[in-house]
């Protein structure tokens, strides 16, 4: 009896889904295309979306011939950012460009879930239970614009699949800058120089959050220069620990 119910509950489901399927086409979470089947990404989607090199400096992430790996490189051994590691999961072009912009300026998230969850695997070697993940503040008056903090949404998403910790209190944004995303790459490291702190009640903050954190993550949606991230990351070193960071997406422009 419970076997024929377990049928009949199967063959209602691909009911429901053949009915579904007529009535709302399946569509590329994407381009929004039709798609015979729905996985999320069609075919010519998945054709422009390009995981970052697994071959880079290891310090400030940008690809190396793979005899170089893990770095550092040239520019890492003159100056080094503030971060002792640094990892981007895709480039920053076609479907992925195309997912963040739809997130970021009509907060559909559909497109980036997708592409975070395709990246897990790899995550899941990175980050885990002991992994504390800071998001990039952003300006006040950004953030009540959009009403979205899109770095605290990553980290939340990572944090649902890992079980790491984040905090959005901790690191604060000071003041308000133009947007990074309007200056050249010297007008942006002169913006940001002032631009992060530790929260003033961060020794108090760390100390809960210290039991339980092996090693911090600074995380931001699209890394373009480098600036932001190293920045971020110099205000927290007075945490006394290696920081990383993290970026979802990063421009093959070099910083
Ligand atoms: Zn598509
Ligand atoms: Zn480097």
């Amino acid at each position: 009896m419970l076997v024929g119910m377990n049928m009949l509950s199967t063959k209602g489901v691909l009911l429901v889904n053949q009915l579904r399927d007529l009535l709302f086409p399946p569509s590329c979470l994407f381009c929004h295309a039709p798609m015979p089947s729905g996985n999320g990404c069609c075919t010519l989607c998945l054709e422009t979306i390009e995981v970052w090199p697994h071959s880079t400096c290891s310090r400030c992430g940008i690809p190396l011939p793979a005899e170089m790996h893990p770095g550092p490189c040239g520019r890492c051994l003159q100056k080094p950012p503030a971060q002792c590691h640094t990892c981007s999961l895709y480039c920053y072009h076609g479907a992925v460009r195309d997912a963040i912009l739809e997130w970021k300026l009509q907060g559909h998230d559909a497109a980036v879930r997708w592409l975070v969850n395709a990246a897990m695997p790899g995550i899941r070697s990175q980050i885990n239970e002991g992994s504390l993940l800071l998001p990039v503040p952003m300006p006040i008056s950004r953030m009540r614009k959009s009403g979205q903090h899109h770095a605290a949404n990553f980290c939340k998403w990572l944090a649902d699949d890992t079980g790491c910790t984040w905090d959005w209190h901790l690191l604060r944004r000071i003041g308000e800058q133009p947007r990074q995303s309007a200056l050249s790459g010297q007008a942006r490291r002169k913006n940001l120089r002032k631009a992060f702190a530790l929260a003033d009640d961060y020794g108090s903050r760390w100390q809960d959050l210290a039991g339980q954190a092996t090693s911090i993550w600074i995380v931001d949606d699209i890394l373009t220069t480098g600036s932001t991230l190293h920045f971020a990351a110099r205000a927290s070193l007075k945490l006394g620990v290696p920081i990383n960071v993290l970026s979802l997406a990063r421009t093959s422009q070099k910083h």
